[in-house]
C-alpha cells in the first residue's frame, strides 16, 4: 500500500503522523512511504531520516495526498486538507468530530473512510491511541504548574520540593486516571505533598496499593474537593467523564478561599475544564489571572514536548497502521473489532453513533 504523510498545518502542531522508524517498519512490510518535506521537522525528524527509512520525500501536501492510498497524520485534516482527500482513501488521525459538523460534513462528502485514533478501543474497554497523550499532558503539568507558581509568574513563589526547614508544596489533583496518575507521580517526585482526589473508590484502591507511599488519596466529595483545594499551592485538573463535557467542580466564589498565588493547571480543559473560570490558552499565552489566582489552561499540551508526544504517539499507532496497511482497511477492522470502533466515517456516511447523536446525524 502507498502510505502517505503531510506535514502537520494546524498552527503550533509541531507532531507528525509517522516517525522514520515507523516509515522504516511501513518499508519492511512491504509498503511505498511518501512523506511530505519538512514533515518531522518539528520533531527533530529530518528528511533524510525518513530517505534512510526507505521513504520518499516529497515536495508539497498536494503529491503526498494524490499518491497515497492511506494517510497517516496527527491532528483532524484542515479545510484544505479535507479538499485533498479522495472516495476510497483510508484516514488514519485523531479527528474529534462530536463537536466539529463542519469537519463531519466534509470527510462524509469526500467519500474518504475515515478512522479516528481517539476511538479505537483496547481489549479492556480503554483508548489506546489516547492514553500516549495523557500521559504526557499528566506528567508536563507539575512542571507547567511548577512554573506557573514562580513569582515572576504571577505565582505563590513556592519551589515544589521547598528546602531544609522550609515545608513543600501541597499539591491536589482532581481525578486520579491516566492524566492525574501521571501528575501525581511527577508532582511527588519533585518533592511537593500530593493528593489525588477521585470519585471511583476501585481506582483509589488501586492508587493506593501501587502509589500508597508516594501520595495519598482522597474521595472526591465536593466537601473534600473544597477542603483541600483551599489549602493547594497547586491544583490539577483531570478529570473525565468519557463522551461529556467535564463537570464544574471548582467555582469562581471558591477561588477567594484559596492562597493567594495558587496555581491552577486545568489539564482537562479539553472537555471544558473543571473550574468554572477556566477558559482555553495557547503555548503562545499559557497563563491568565482571576481573582489572584493563576490559571494555565493549554488544550493541547502534548505539543509542547512534540519530540517525546510524537514518540509515544507512533508507538502505539504503529500496529494499527501496519495492520491497516497490510489487510487493507476492511479486513483490518473485520479481523480487530478494537480497529474497528475507530471508524467513524465510510464513503458517505458516518458509522460512528455518539458522534452521530451529537450531531443529530442517523447512523
Ligand atoms: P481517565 O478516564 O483516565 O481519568 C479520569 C478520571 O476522572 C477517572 O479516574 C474518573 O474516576 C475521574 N473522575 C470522573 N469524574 C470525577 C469527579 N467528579 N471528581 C473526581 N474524579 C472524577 O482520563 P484521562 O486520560 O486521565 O484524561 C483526563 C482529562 O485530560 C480528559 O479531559 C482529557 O481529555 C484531558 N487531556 C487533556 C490534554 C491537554 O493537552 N490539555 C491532553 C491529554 C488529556
Amino acid at each position: 500500500m502507498k502510505i502517505g504523510c503531510p506535514r502537520e498545518i494546524k498552527p503550533q502542531e509541531y507532531r507528525v503522523g509517522l516517525t522514520p522508524n515507523a516509515a522504516r517498519e511501513a518499508a519492511a512490510h512491504g509498503h511505498e512511504v511518501i512523506v511530505e518535506t519538512e514533515a518531522g521537522a518539528g520533531a527533530g525528524f529530518p528528511d533524510v531520516d525518513y530517505e534512510a527509512a526507505g521513504a520518499r520525500v516529497a515536495a508539497t501536501a498536494e503529491e503526498v495526498f494524490a499518491d497515497a492510498e492511506m494517510i497517516v497524520k496527527v491532528k483532524e485534516p484542515q479545510p484544505v486538507e479535507r479538499r485533498m482527500l479522495r472516495e476510497g482513501q483510508v484516514l488514519f488521525t485523531y479527528l474529534h468530530l462530536a463537536p466539529d459538523p463542519e469537519q463531519t460534513r466534509d470527510l462524509m462528502e469526500s467519500g474518504a473512510t475515515c478512522i479516528a485514533y481517539e476511538t479505537v478501543t483496547d481489549d479492556r474497554g480503554g483508548l489506546p491511541l489516547l492514553a500516549p497523550m495523557s500521559e504526557v499532558a499528566g506528567k508536563l503539568a507539575p512542571q507547567m504548574g511548577a512554573w506557573t507558581l514562580q513569582k515572576a509568574n504571577g505565582g505563590r513563589g513556592v519551589l515544589m520540593g521547598g528546602v531544609p526547614g522550609v515545608g513543600p508544596a501541597q499539591v491536589v489533583v482532581i481525578g486520579g486516571g491516566v492524566v492525574g496518575t501521571h501528575a501525581a507521580r511527577v508532582a511527588a517526585g519533585m518533592g511537593a505533598e500530593v493528593t489525588v482526589l477521585d470519585k471511583s473508590l476501585p481506582r483509589m484502591r488501586y492508587l493506593d496499593d501501587v502509589f500508597g507511599g508516594v501520595f495519598r488519596t482522597r474521595y472526591a466529595s465536593a466537601g473534600n474537593t473544597a477542603e483541600m483545594v483551599a489549602q493547594a499551592d497547586m491544583v490539577v485538573g483531570a478529570v473525565l467523564i468519557p463522551g461529556a463535557a467535564a463537570p464544574k467542580l471548582v467555582s469562581r466564589a471558591q477561588l477567594s478561599e484559596m492562597k493567594p498565588g495558587a496555581a491552577i493547571v486545568d489539564v482537562a480543559i479539553d472537555q471544558g475544564g473543571c473550574f468554572e473560570t477556566s477558559r482555553p490558552t495557547t503555548h503562545e499565552d499559557p497563563i491568565y489571572e482571576v481573582d489572584g489566582i493563576m490559571h494555565y489552561c493549554v488544550a493541547n499540551m502534548p505539543g509542547a514536548v512534540a519530540r517525546t508526544s510524537t514518540l509515544a504517539l507512533g508507538n502505539a499507532t504503529m500496529p494499527f497502521m501496519l495492520e491497516l496497511a497490510d489487510k487493507g482497511w476492511r479486513q483490518a477492522c473485520e479481523d480487530d473489532p478494537n480497529l474497528l470502533n475507530g471508524l467513524n466515517v465510510h464513503a458517505g456516511q458516518l458509522t460512528y453513533h455518539a458522534v452521530g447523536r451529537a450531531l443529530g446525524i442517523d447512523v
